[in-house]
């Protein structure tokens, strides 16, 4: 299997690229629009064609480059059922999407928003920010549901095997990966603490409004479309 991890730095956004040796077939997780160009130099550079990309959920801090990139290359973009109608593919729980020999299986992880969903991948869990390295995605909008979120990382992620390596959407402080194990032990909001006092914490937050929400959000459920462009028409 090929992996790549790609980050995009105003957002403090990672973009994965994993691609099928046998086939060359590959998907971007999450990619942003402003490195489309980046991701498509290397998706050609490994001789791959982009045949999928998979959003985890409607972003609110950037804009997502589904849209574009299925202009560019015809690939088919993919969401959670509950997610961006423009999607040509909507997952459910137990979905299983292939792509060449990848197998990625759809997990349903709402809380952060109601469409969030995460994708495994053997040994690997792409989680958007269902679960992010000691922390999780905030949950006071989008029908964001705290209560919902601590279901999710506790009954449905926290199944997956110790060994499960972790790739979020987002890290702010540099890290880049974590485990399944690592956060049932280290993960200050979940580690050792109920789930009404994990609700209590998200509940205690009051964070600033993303600065690109309002473009953000419609932009995304439209695969990344903002108003009419001047650079596509
Ligand atoms: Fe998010």
């Amino acid at each position: 299997m090929i992996f790549r991890q790609l980050f995009d730095a105003e957002s403090s956004t990672y973009t994965y690229l994993l691609g099928d040796e046998a086939t060359r077939q590959a998907v971007l997780i999450d990619p942003v629009l402003e490195q489309a160009d980046r991701d498509l130099q290397l998706v050609s550079e490994l001789d791959l064609t982009l045949t999928h990309v998979l959003d985890t959920h409607v972003h609110a801090d950037h804009v997502t480059a589904s849209g574009l990139l299925r202009e560019r290359t015809g690939c088919k973009v993919v969401g959670g059922v509950d997610g961006a109608a423009c999607a040509n593919v909507h997952v459910r729980h137990g979905d299983e999407l292939r792509v060449g020999q990848l197998v990625f299986q759809v997990l349903a992880t709402p809380g952060h928003t109601d469409d969030s969903v995460s994708y495994l991948l053997g040994d690997r869990v792409f989680t958007g920010d269902a679960l992010l390295v000691r922390g999780n995605g905030r949950t006071d909008f989008q029908n964001g549901n705290a209560g919902q979120l601590h279901d999710s990382i506790t009954r449905v992620l926290f199944s997956l095997p110790d060994e499960t390596l972790v790739y979020p959407t987002h890290d702010y402080q540099g890290r880049t990966v974590t485990s399944i194990s690592e956060e049932k032990r280290h993960n200050p909001r979940v580690a050792g603490k109920s789930r009404e006092e994990f609700i209590h914490i998200m509940e205690s937050l009051h964070l600033p409004k993303p600065q690109k929400m309002d473009i953000a959000v419609p932009a995304n459920r439209a695969c990344g479309h903002t108003a009419p462009s001047p650079q596509r028409g």
